[in-house]
């Protein structure tokens, strides 16, 4: 079974302006590397298709989701907070984004390839139940969790967010709920500032100090990360994979290199290899330093492949 690869040409036409760093070359820097790197040949492709009400509604509340569509304007740009806006095609690449990790969690439990990337945006970490947030509208990984839950009958579903960022939406969704386990790194102190003040026994969180690199990301991962997920036992492994805190990212301060994400992925699918037959959903989340991304992806690619 081969690794699916799942995107939609929606999601590049979601654009919240110049200079904003969550822009549509971000994918096309995914794709030039899957090229450059020959992995793209064994991959297999698919469209994202639109996530349902039915399947947002299992995280975001209704009238949260008519607000998104009440917001959504026709033509030019309307802002959702300060970091995050909406032209006429955000809707709909959101769908995508959502729908990009209900497809990838049935074909993962049909059968059809053993694990998925979805390349899609926006990234959805930050978004809360009721609110978006940090360039999130609705939250992906949350949404394909529930639904792996609902349609497949799992009880169990581990989330991975190494994002440079702390997945506050994520945690905030799942935040006492026993079916999940969410294992992170992120910068301390940093956006969105959440994270460390008690956080629920389900929520292993690890936050690294401005400057820490691969030394201190590999410690977290082998002292917290992967004794917790080992006595979890997941039946699924999820990524919320960010490559924001690559060294080349300005957008943070970590000092992660391409081989740590080669490093993460393969210590997290032993785990999903241990427990969950093998059985891994990864979401796009940041990343901005388009090379570094894209490069970053490949490594995460080559590991999910079966490739050397
Ligand atoms: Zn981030």
């Amino acid at each position: 079974m081969s690794t699916a690869f799942i995107t939609h040409a929606d999601c590049l036409k979601h654009d919240m302006g110049a200079g904003h760093p969550e822009q549509p070359a971000r994918l096309t820097a995914i794709e030039d590397q899957l090229i450059a790197s020959g992995i793209d040949a064994y991959l297999q492709r698919y469209e994202a298709p639109l996530a349902t009400e039915e399947q947002l509604a299992r995280v975001h509340p209704i009238e949260y989701l008519r607000a998104i569509r009440d917001a959504a304007p026709e033509s030019g740009r309307v802002h959702l907070d300060p970091d995050t806006a909406m032209n006429a095609h955000t809707l709909n690449a959101s769908l995508r984004a959502a729908g990009a990790g209900v497809l990838a969690i049935d074909l993962v439990f049909k059968n059809k390839n053993q694990n998925a990337f979805c390349s899609v945006r926006p990234p959805g970490h930050h978004a809360c139940r009721a609110r978006p947030m940090g360039f999130c509208i609705f939250n992906s990984v949350a949404v394909a969790a529930r639904h792996a839950m609902q349609a497949h009958g799992i009880e169990r579903v581990a989330i991975i967010d190494f994002d440079v960022h702390h997945g506050n939406g994520t945690e905030e969704i799942f935040e006492g709920d026993p079916a999940v386990l969410m294992a992170s790194t992120f910068q301390h102190p940093f956006y969105p500032y959440s994270g460390t003040e008690m956080p629920a026994s389900n929520m292993v969180n690890v936050p690294l100090p401005a400057g820490a690199g691969s030394k201190q990301f590999h410690e977290a991962v082998t002292q917290h990360w992967i004794p917790a997920l080992d006595e979890f036992r997941p039946e699924l492994v999820m990524f919320s994979a960010g490559f924001d805190a690559h060294i080349e990212d300005d957008m943070a301060m970590l000092q992660f290199r391409d081989a740590d994400y080669r490093w993460v992925t393969e210590q997290v699918k032993a785990v999903a290899d241990r427990h969950a037959k093998g059985r891994i959903v990864s979401m796009l989340e940041g990343g901005y330093a388009l090379s570094a991304l894209g490069r970053s992806v490949v490594q995460h690619l080559r590991v999910l492949a079966g490739l050397n």
